[in-house]
C-alpha cells in the first residue's frame, strides 16, 4: 500500500497519507494547516525495503558514492524518528542500523 510522507512547506510538520490513484495524490494537503504545498519524503514503503537491502550491504565494505551515505543517513535518522512518533518498537535491530548510520564515514560526511 503506498503511504507517501510529506513534510509541509508552510507549517514545517510532517505527516503520512496514503495514496490510492495519482489523483489522488495531486490533491494532497496538510492535514494540519490545510495548505497544497507539500515536500514529498520518502514513502514508509521503500524505507522498509531500503533497510533490509542496505543493512545487507553495509558489511560488505566496500567504497560507496556519495548519495548512498547521505541517503541512508537521511533514512536511518527518519525512521527512527518516525518509529518513534507512531510507537513503533523495532527493538535492537533499529538501533543498530541507525547506529551504523550515526558512525564511521557516515558521521563524517554528515559533519560537512
Ligand atoms: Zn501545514
Amino acid at each position: 500500500m503506498p503511504i507517501f510522507e510529506y513534510q509541509c512547506n508552510r507549517c514545517g510538520r510532517e505527516f503520512a497519507q496514503l495514496i490510492l490513484n495519482s489523483k489522488e495524490e495531486k490533491e494532497v494537503r496538510c492535514k494540519f494547516c490545510k495548505s497544497n504545498d507539500l515536500m514529498k519524503l520518502i514513502s514508509s514503503f521503500s524505507v522498509h525495503q531500503a533497510e533490509s537491502s542496505r543493512l545487507a550491504d553495509f558489511d560488505a565494505s566496500k567504497p560507496r558514492g556519495d548519495d548512498f551515505y547521505k541517503d541512508s543517513r537521511n533514512i536511518g535518522l527518519w525512521a527512527k524518528k518516525r518509529m518513534k512518533e507512531m510507537g513503533v518498537d523495532l527493538g535492537p535491530k533499529m538501533d543498530e542500523i541507525v547506529e551504523r548510520g550515526r558512525t564511521g564515514k557516515i558521521l563524517e560526511d554528515y559533519e560537512k
